[in-house]
Order: C-alpha cells, then sequence, then structure tokens
C-alpha cells in the first residue's frame, strides 16, 4: 500500500513538472466541443464537415446546456437592393436525423458558393438534447414538441385541447405549459423577431413532401420532394410565422429521418429552393418597403 502511495505520488510530481515545463507556443487553442457528439449522430456527416461549418454557439443553449448553433452568411454579391432574408432551420425535431445532417451539407455548399446574393442565418440543430438523447427523441429534454410550443392565436385553450383530443396525450407531441416555455423554441422565437426574415425554411422528415404556410405561391417541386399540404396544428412554426406573422414558411419533408437522400437529390433540392426563393420571395415586392 505505501508503496503504491509513494508510486502516485513520483507520478503526480512528474506530471505537475512536465505541466509547468510545456512551452507556451504548443498549447493549442481547444477545437469546439461540440461537433464530436453531433457528428456522432449525423449521418454522411464528417468532423472535417462540422469543424468548417462556420457554425458559431449563439450564446443560448438548450435546456441541457448545450449551445444552439447558427451561422449568419450575408450576400456575398453587390446589390441594388436590400437582400432577400432566409432563415433555415433543420432538426427541430430531435429524432430526424437527416433533417440536420442535410443543412450541413448546403452549409458546405455555401462554402463552395461565389455567387450568394441571399442573406443567411442558418441553424441545423434546434433540439440537440433530443438528437443527442441516448436514443433521439422528437421532443426536447422537457418533453416538449418545440414545434407546437410557437405563440399561435388562442394558443392557451387550442394547443392543449388538440394534443388531449386529436393525439389522445401522445407524449411525442406534447406542446408545453404555455407558448415559449422552452429554451430552444425562444430562441427560434427571437431570431424571427430579430432577423426579420422574408422566408423561412424548416426541414423535417420523414413524409417526402413540401409544405407551406403563409402568403404567396407555395414551391411545386425541390427535388423529388413534391408539395403537398401536411397540416395545420396549434403552435406550430409554419402555423406561427406563416399565417400569423405573415412570412411564407416552407417545410421540407426529407423521405427518411435516418438514412440521408443522394448528394444529387440534396444539390437539386438545394438548387429548386434558391430558384423559388428567387422567383418568389425576391418577387414579391415586399422588399421595396424595407
Ligand atoms: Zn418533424
Amino acid at each position: 500500500m505505501n508503496y503504491l502511495v509513494v508510486f502516485a505520488g513520483l507520478v503526480l510530481c512528474t506530471a505537475a513538472t512536465a505541466a509547468v515545463s510545456v512551452p507556451a507556443k504548443i498549447v493549442k487553442k481547444p477545437a469546439n466541443t461540440w461537433c464530436a457528439p453531433l457528428v456522432s449522430r449525423l449521418p454522411k456527416i464528417t468532423l472535417a464537415q462540422c469543424q468548417s461549418s462556420a457554425l458559431k454557439p449563439s450564446g443560448t443553449v438548450s435546456k441541457k446546456g448545450f449551445p444552439l448553433l447558427i451561422r449568419d452568411v450575408p450576400a456575398g454579391v453587390a446589390l441594388t437592393r436590400t437582400p432577400v432574408k432566409v432563415l433555415l432551420i433543420g432538426g427541430i425535431h430531435g429524432d430526424e436525423k437527416t433533417a440536420s445532417a442535410v443543412v450541413f451539407k448546403w452549409l458546405d455548399t455555401l462554402n463552395d458558393s461565389t455567387s450568394n446574393d441571399l442573406h443567411w442565418k442558418i441553424a441545423p440543430v434546434i433540439n440537440p438534447d433530443g438528437l443527442l438523447a441516448r436514443k433521439p427523441t422528437r421532443v426536447n429534454a422537457s418533453g416538449v414538441d418545440l414545434n407546437r410550443n410557437f405563440p399561435t392565436p388562442n394558443w392557451d385553450k387550442e394547443a392543449p385541447q388538440y394534443w388531449r383530443v386529436r393525439t389522445r396525450s401522445d407524449p411525442r407531441r406534447f406542446p408545453g405549459k404555455a407558448a415559449l416555455s422552452e429554451p430552444e423554441s425562444r430562441w427560434v422565437f427571437n431570431q424571427i423577431e430579430q432577423f426579420g426574415p422574408d422566408v423561412i425554411i424548416s426541414v423535417h422528415a420523414p413524409f417526402g413532401v413540401l409544405d407551406f404556410d403563409g402568403a404567396g405561391t407555395p414551391p411545386s417541386k425541390f427535388g423529388r420532394l413534391l408539395f403537398n399540404r401536411v397540416g395545420v396544428y396549434p403552435g406550430s412554426l409554419g402555423n406561427y410565422g406563416g399565417l400569423h406573422k405573415d412570412i411564407p414558411v416552407v417545410t421540407i419533408e426529407l423521405p427518411n429521418s435516418q438514412q440521408m437522400p443522394s448528394d444529387a437529390e440534396v444539390a437539386r433540392i438545394w438548387k429548386d429552393m434558391l430558384v423559388w426563393v428567387e422567383n418568389n420571395v425576391a418577387a414579391q415586392g415586399k422588399l421595396a418597403a424595407k
């Protein structure tokens, strides 16, 4: 026993001496701590892709303290008009892994783009606690479906009633005890207030369609995804943004929540999305008033 204690003491002393003698020049800035856990969950996203995504912690954290990440990408070309502002979010439901991963792919695409004429704010992981749970969950760490937690009119009555009656109190669709009760939904709400997007694009899975709320012309097709209304729910982002804030909200429902579409399909969805934004959001004439 004594031998062990002495030995341990020697190791500690040696370690302490070594620590003191490390030259400052080889002390590296620590890499971010959030990419490793995220890429362990995201299909087809490498650590290098995450590290080069240029996402930054917003200063707001999830219920369990994970940073809510965002990237601001101003228009890269000189414009005679105010650029169209696009809020692109993914993974509001934590078990829809591809819905976050595809946004990482598009962040990568933007790195290579030399002609971006939109102003983007991009947040690929709105519900990190759900994504990083041992078994990923739709709801956040408080058991709330964030996509039912937005302050649509009459939320106090409609959201709980819809949950009880229409979903039969499905725990995966619990809207929360009050609108904006959750840090993640409050954060998205604040992004909308502060950024004032002209369009919101929210990525989900696995219904394999496009949905649209708000004024304007819905997209007919992004890649293989066709327009087909999914529905309007009390407290959903589409309901809140599209119908009550008058901001068009496109919901992209990828066809599979676990397996990524092909790279070619990911690229087609992106390209069709840009064309639709240019032809339908930029052309709305809203911009002149801003
Ligand atoms: Zn979803």
